[in-house]
This record gives C-alpha cells, sequence and structure tokens, in this order.
C-alpha cells in the first residue's frame, strides 16, 4: 500500500479521496479551507495537513483536484506548493480540468524536481466520482502512467492514457465540445415537447432507448423537465472548460462555431445569478419566455 496525498477535497477531492482511502492506502488531505480537511480525515480515518508542501512529504503519490489554471499552479508550485516539496520518484497527478499548458508547465517542473507528472482529468461528475467509476484521461510518460495506474483505478472505471503531457487534457477537451452542443439540442427537444404538451415521461423512456439516447438524457432528462438544477457541474465551471476549449482551438485551428455559441448563452445565465447551478439550466433560457 502507498503513501498518498490528496490536494483538494470539493466535490470531486472528497469522495476520489475516500475510494483511495478505502481501498488500504495511507492518505493525507489538504484542502484551502480546513475544515473540510479535518472532515474528510474524522470520516476516513487519514490524515491532514495545513498545506500542500506540508501534505506531500512523504507521498509516493499527490493527487490534486482543485479548479481553474491559477488554482494548480498555486497548490503544484506556489508558496508551500506541493513540487518542490515531493521526494524525487513521486508522481504527482492533477484531476483538475485545465490548460494543456498548465500540464506542460508541471511536467517541466517535475523534470527540475525529480517528479513524475501527469495530467489526467476526469468525467463522470459527482455521481461517477461518488461511486468511483469516473472516466480518467491521462497525459505524460509511460513510467509515471504505469505505475501511478492502480491508484487511478481505486477512483476510475476506465483509465486511458491519450499519450503526452497535455493530452489527457486535450482529450477532455473533446468530451466537454462534445457535451455543450448536445445539452443545448437536449434543452430545445424537451422544450418542445413541453410546448407541444407531450407527457414527457413517456417521450424520455420512448427515445432515451433510440437514437437520440445520451448520458445527458438519462441522467438530466427528467430534471430539466422539473426545472431542477440545484446540483451536478456547474455553470461557471463549464464557462471555464469551455474557454480552455476555445483558447486551444484558436492554436490548433479547429472551427468551434456551435462550442461558442453554447459559452455565450453559459455567459448569460451566468450573468443572470445562475452560475453554480447544473449545466443542465440551459434550457432555462428557452422556458423562462412561458
Ligand atoms: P469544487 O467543489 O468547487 O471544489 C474545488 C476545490 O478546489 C475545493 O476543495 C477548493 O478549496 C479547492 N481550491 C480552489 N481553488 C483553490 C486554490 N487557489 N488553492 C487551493 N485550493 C483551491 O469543484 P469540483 O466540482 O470538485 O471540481 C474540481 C475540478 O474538477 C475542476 O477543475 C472541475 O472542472 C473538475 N471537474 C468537476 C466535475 C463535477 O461534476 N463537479 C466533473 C469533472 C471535472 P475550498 O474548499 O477552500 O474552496
Amino acid at each position: 500500500m502507498a503513501k498518498i496525498a490528496f490536494l483538494g477535497l470539493g466535490v470531486m477531492g472528497f469522495p476520489m479521496a475516500g475510494h483511495i482511502a478505502a481501498a488500504g492506502h495511507d492518505v493525507t488531505v489538504y484542502n484551502r479551507t480546513s475544515a473540510k480537511a479535518e472532515a474528510w480525515a474524522a470520516q476516513h480515518g487519514g490524515g491532514h495537513a495545513a498545506t500542500p508542501a506540508a501534505a506531500v512529504t512523504d507521498a509516493d503519490f499527490v493527487f490534486c483536484c482543485v479548479g481553474d489554471d491559477p488554482d494548480v499552479l498555486a497548490v503544484a508550485l506556489g508558496d508551500e506548493g506541493a513540487i518542490p516539496a515531493m521526494k524525487p520518484g513521486a508522481v504527482f497527478i492533477d484531476n483538475s480540468t485545465v490548460s494543456a499548458d498548465v500540464a506542460r508547465q508541471l511536467y517541466t517542473a517535475g523534470q527540475e524536481y525529480g517528479v513524475m507528472t501527469l495530467d489526467a482529468p476526469v468525467s463522470g461528475g459527482q455521481a461517477g466520482a461518488e461511486n468511483g467509476k469516473l472516466t480518467v484521461m491521462v497525459g505524460g510518460d509511460d513510467a509515471a502512467f504505469a505505475t501511478a495506474l492502480p491508484v487511478m483505478q481505486c477512483y476510475g472505471a476506465r483509465v486511458v492514457h491519450m499519450g503526452a503531457a497535455g493530452q489527457g487534457q486535450q482529450a477532455k477537451m473533446v468530451n466537454q465540445i462534445c457535451i455543450a452542443g448536445l445539452v443545448q439540442s437536449l434543452s430545445e427537444g424537451l422544450n418542445f415537447a413541453i410546448e407541444a404538451g407531450l407527457d414527457t415521461d413517456k417521450l424520455l423512456e420512448a427515445i432515451s432507448g433510440g437514437a437520440a439516447q445520451s448520458w445527458q438524457m438519462v441522467n438530466r432528462g427528467h430534471t430539466m423537465v422539473k426545472g431542477e438544477f440545484d446540483f451536478g457541474f456547474a455553470v461557471d465551471w463549464m464557462r471555464k472548460d469551455l474557454r480552455i476549449c476555445i483558447e486551444e482551438a484558436k492554436r490548433n485551428g479547429a472551427p468551434l462555431p456551435l462550442t461558442e455559441i453554447v459559452a455565450g448563452y453559459y455567459a448569460e445565465l451566468s450573468a443572470n445569478g445562475h452560475g453554480r447551478n447544473d449545466t443542465s439550466s440551459l434550457i432555462r433560457r428557452l422556458t423562462k419566455a412561458r
């Protein structure tokens, strides 16, 4: 069993660290708001530390699940950051969704300090984190992937090595591009069904087994119809993810016409005070007219 540090105990990190501890590893956690770290340690029996540097000193593997680019850089390389304090040969695994540039910066810093790094963003949402069935898209060297794989499998049902540093984040960008347009289509379809006076339970039973089926339809269709959005993956996190996708597309030349439109719709929801609602709240823009 390995010595693990887990940095960032939000909606995702808290249960992910819990699965690693449940597998028998020796886990020390850090969270910026220390009450969450104390609560995690009380629930799972691990240790907690006041800074990233203090949490990682003896760790073989250091996991990080925070927010945007500056948050990862602060936790990994800022004052009392993790990477300079890690022991040589240990692996830093970033589960946050951030830019490929940050993944490559961590990789370069890791080489300077003799630490291996992996970008390992996840998909599957709060439910996937809680039941330990996330999809993990990984960038980094073969040796780092091979040594960290058994620990990532504590919370990941599907862990895929995409290639070099940054390619895990690029795979996650594709995931988010595919979701953005789909949620707008689902919103338009369900709003159309309501306007047509259809029984939406019967509708979802019928079409969720056909060619229109999607994770969003199966997991969000009923709550979208009811107007329930107070859970799940926050609009403001999706805005961050689409910003990262659009910036990357400017570099590689891939057109993202639909993604750019949907990013504007999410900006509108956020400006109206719905930034913490689930991303399926896109339907709000259509139903508010009624
Ligand atoms: P969250 O619930 O908002 O939690 C964010 C965590 O990061 C908290 O522990 C927060 O500490 C910490 N944090 C943020 N900025 C920090 C900083 N500058 N320094 C130190 N700690 C900092 O977010 P989440 O939903 O768990 O998401 C975490 C990451 O996973 C994001 O990159 C997100 O895009 C990605 N993700 C989320 C989902 C989802 O469904 N939620 C799905 C896939 C991927 P405090 O407790 O002190 O605020």
